[in-house]
């Protein structure tokens, strides 16, 4: 086959209108429909797994002895029931605009085509799942399983603006600072007080004072909350917290520092409670075989450098990264993902598909003698 320009933007407009927020099950199934449908004349298998965020579809082809690549893509948007009416699916010169179009419908797109185009021996497992947006609760465990399976992983989250990589991920913590003070009249017995409002601004100065900018580690306390009138010296309060870190030893050293945190006044109580949703992905030596791989079939078929950016938005990647070579961002190119201008810039599509399609080839590798292909140096 040759990329059909008209045939795939076809594709990407009918997945864009079916409007698919994280949640909406029918809208998810719709999408991953259309996708089975698309693939139908093929010799695939597919199957769903039903989970309580909605179904997770599985794409395959086994081939005795051999194993292959493994595709993840993910069929939930972050926008709710309803965008398509004020950000309906248009195309304005070589752009495509519309609710999810970036992240990550276009992606899907290539995916198709690139299976569709495939050697019809190289074997594959593609998941599309129904929760990346709201953190893989359900559809963590055979991403993992499948990756554990895999020569190699693909992810079709957006690429970088000018069709660059995803090479690093950062982790990401939710966590929730909970203080306990106790309260007194504020005019007639402050020194019986001990404020937990206090105690949270040094607690906030404190954990700023564990970012590292150079390592990639950074805190954000974007909500606070406490006290209950001006008068009274404040006996409870809490502030949410968004951090990120780019490495494995980054993420032990908060956790560390957050399960004793300092007390700046010894009557009050400071815990904080939460977690790593998704661990940090970075880029190992098999993941760098692979990204030069990308680079070269690049350069070859668009005449362009590819480069590797490190960001801060997680992916399903992360979970991979540590359990089979990762490459990710290799969906969509454009601009504006989870924004109102969110855009796919569509000459990339055709050197996606060409890309995606020849890693996956190199991918495929005898089970026995699986080191024989790529050498991991
Ligand atoms: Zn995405």
């Amino acid at each position: 086959m040759i990329w059909d320009d008209e045939k795939w933007k076809g594709l990407v407009g009918e997945l864009v209108q079916m409007e698919s927020p994280s949640g909406f099950s029918e809208g998810i199934e719709q999408v991953q429909e259309r996708i089975v449908n698309e693939l139908s004349g093929l010799d695939l298998q597919h199957r769903f797994h039903r989970t309580e965020n909605g179904p997770i579809l599985e794409i395959f082809r086994e081939v005795e002895g051999k194993k292959g690549a493994l595709l993840l893509g993910h069929a939930d948007t972050v926008w709710p029931l309803g965008t398509l009416d004020q950000m309906p699916f248009r195309e304005e010169g070589n752009r495509l605009y519309g609710p999810g179009v970036l992240d990550m419908k276009a992606g899907l797109v290539v995916g198709t085509a690139a299976v569709q185009d495939l050697t019809a021996t190289t074997p594959f497992c593609w998941l599309i799942t129904p929760d990346e947006e709201t953190g893989s609760e359900a559809s963590r465990r055979i991403i993992q399983k499948r990756a554990r399976q895999a020569s190699a992983t693909f992810v079709f989250e957006p690429g970088g603006g000018d069709g660059s990589l995803k090479i690093g991920r950062s982790g990401v913590g939710a966590y929730r600072m909970a203080i306990l003070g106790r309260e007194s009249h504020a005019g007639l017995e402050p020194e019986q007080g001990a404020s937990a409002i206090r105690e949270l601004a040094q607690q906030i100065l404190w954990l700023h004072s564990l970012e590292n900018r150079v390592l990639g580690t950074t805190i954000n306390v974007g909500v606070v909350e406490g006290g209950i009138r001006p008068n009274v010296v404040a006996g409870s309060a809490q502030a949410l917290i968004d951090i990120r870190v780019r490495t494995q030893k980054e993420r032990d050293r908060i956790e560390q520092l957050l399960s004793a945190p300092p007390q700046f006044d010894s009557r009050v109580r400071t815990e904080y409670h939460g977690s790593f949703s998704r661990p940090p992905m970075d880029h190992d030596s098999r993941a760098q075989v692979w990204f030069r791989l990308a680079a070269e079939i690049w350069e070859r078929i668009s005449g362009l450098a590819l480069s590797g950016i490190n960001v801060g938005g997680a992916s399903d990647g992360n979970f991979t990264a540590k359990l089979s070579p990762t490459l990710d961002g290799l969906g969509a190119v454009g601009q504006g993902a989870h924004a109102r201008h969110e855009h796919v810039v569509w000459d990339f599509m055709k050197w996606r598909y060409a890309l995606v399609k020849e890693l996956m080839e190199q991918a495929e590798e005898d089970e026995k003698d699986e080191d024989l292909r790529i050498n991991w140096t």
